[in-house]
């Protein structure tokens, strides 16, 4: 085999640098390899649409089917996993021990599901795969007791499908608020209220114990003294960063790869990239940053399948992400954490857009809720006003009259 590009992970970023890499080149090798033994698949749907389907689990839409990979001449390994970098000799070994060459190598490994370290963890479930899905959904059936752990993207999301089926739905939150990391409290309280009206029970500033299993149901004791019983309990309570391959071979790692501008390792014919890799936030002055999001996943793959033979070029973007629960939309972009200060846009059908005002008095952020598609455009327009780093009148920025293409026109 010819040395040429091998991608480690066939999830959206790994996939999507194959795809882009052979738009650009039409001849060079690329070898995709992925764990997973199916056709590679969009994450996000697992715990939306895919469970939320009546009949059967639904699959989730694939990112490129066999043939495609075929037809483009991309060598596809699947249900193989890397076991080993050898750097001095440019090779991989896969969990067969053959061994493949490389020319340049990215590591797109993705995460894993952050486990509670807790007696009777065992018992728990978890969303990460399309299997984890395809398991979930045989237990949530109508009037089952499902006990969410995590108040955060991934358990609301599954709350909401869960309920939606008829399943008696307990959400348990650590902190005292609901999505602290991404949502400011008026969005928070905006999903806390519709979970609530769909009769999804929410307990907050409590933590799990520990579990034990009676009788086939899981027994959940909790801190304020109370124990939960229910037929299954799914913990959702964030990810770690898969980087024990990239460790394992002396490259940086911190809860996550560490790369440069370009998406390059501390090895420069190795590129991370999507939930792995912790890059460079140009926003931020270069403070290095991991996002576990789709947009980011499939916006690193698309700049380095552009740059991986034109290393002056920097990544760079806003973070951005969504959430579907029941019938609402919840968008977010840019670096809440920087907001010192939030101004709200209130919407029809309390709608409601937050905008997250840094020291300077500069946009930085904006999250918003509201039904179906809402806010969608604010979001974007918003988006655009957060990269020019707009100084706006919070007066302006609150009344729903000014149109926020108007803003954005006053200040481009
Ligand atoms: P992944 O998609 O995790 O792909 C990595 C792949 O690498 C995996 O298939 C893994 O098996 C494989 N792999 C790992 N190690 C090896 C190895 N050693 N050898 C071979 N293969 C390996 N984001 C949003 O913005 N909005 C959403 O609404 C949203 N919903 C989500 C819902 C769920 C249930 C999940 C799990 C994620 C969601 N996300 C969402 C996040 C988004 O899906 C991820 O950010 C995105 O999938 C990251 O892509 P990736 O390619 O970096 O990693």
């Amino acid at each position: 085999m010819t040395d040429g590009i091998v991608i480690i992970g066939a999830g959206e970023a790994g996939v999507r640098t194959a795809l882009g890499l052979r738009s650009t080149n039409a001849s060079i090798p690329i070898t995709l390899i992925g764990e997973e033994p199916v056709e590679p698949y969009e994450r996000p749907p697992l715990s939306k649409t895919v469970l939320e389907n009546k009949e059967e689990c639904g699959t989730p839409p694939i990112i490129s089917s066999f043939e495609t990979l075929v037809e483009k001449n991309i060598s596809f390994v699947h249900g193989s996993i890397v076991k080993r970098i050898n750097r001095i000799k440019r090779q991989v070994m896969l969990d067969d021990g053959v061994w493949i060459p490389y020319l340049k190598l990215v590591i797109a490994t993705g995460a894993r599901p952050r486990r509670l370290s807790i007696e009777g963890e065992e018992h728990f479930f978890y969303l990460r795969t399309f299997a984890d899905a395809q398991s979930l959904y045989q237990r949530l059936r109508r009037d089952s007791e499902i006990l969410v752990i995590g108040g955060g993207l991934i358990g609301l999301e599954l709350a909401a499908c869960a309920r939606g089926k008829g399943c008696q739905v307990t959400v348990i939150e650590a902190a005292p608020i609901l999505l602290s990391r991404v949502a400011p409290a008026c969005v928070a309280d905006y999903i806390r209220a519709r979970h609530k009206t769909a009769g999804t029970k929410i307990i907050m500033g409590t933590q799990v114990r520990s579990a034990d299993m009676k009788a086939g149901k899981t027994h959940v004791a909790l801190s304020d003294g109370t124990t939960i019983v229910a037929d299954t309990v799914i913990c959702g309570i964030g990810a770690y960063p898969n980087e024990s391959l990239a460790e394992a071979s002396g490259l940086d790692v911190n809860d996550g790869i560490i790369v440069d501008a370009q998406l390059k390792t501390s090895d420069p014919d190795i590129y991370a990239i999507g939930d792995c890799a912790k890059f460079p936030q140009s926003r931020l002055n270069g403070i290095p940053q991991r996002l576990e999001s789709w947009r980011n996943a499939y916006k690193h793959a698309e700049f380095l399948a552009e740059n991986l033979f034109a290393p002056n070029a920097s990544f760079s973007d806003i973070p951005w992400f969504w959430s579907d629960q029941y019938n609402i939309s919840m968008h977010g972009a840019g670096y809440l954490d920087l907001a010192e200060e939030i101004v709200i846009r209130k919407l029809e059908d309390q709608a409601v857009v937050a905008f997250g005002i840094d020291s300077d008095g500069a946009l930085v952020s904006v999250t918003g809720v509201g039904l179906g598609n809402s806010i969608a455009k604010d979001i974007r327009i918003a988006e655009q006003l957060i990269n020019v780093r707009a100084k706006l009148s919070h007066k302006l920025l609150a009344d729903v009259d000014v149109s926020l293409r108007h803003l954005l026109r006053s200040v481009v």
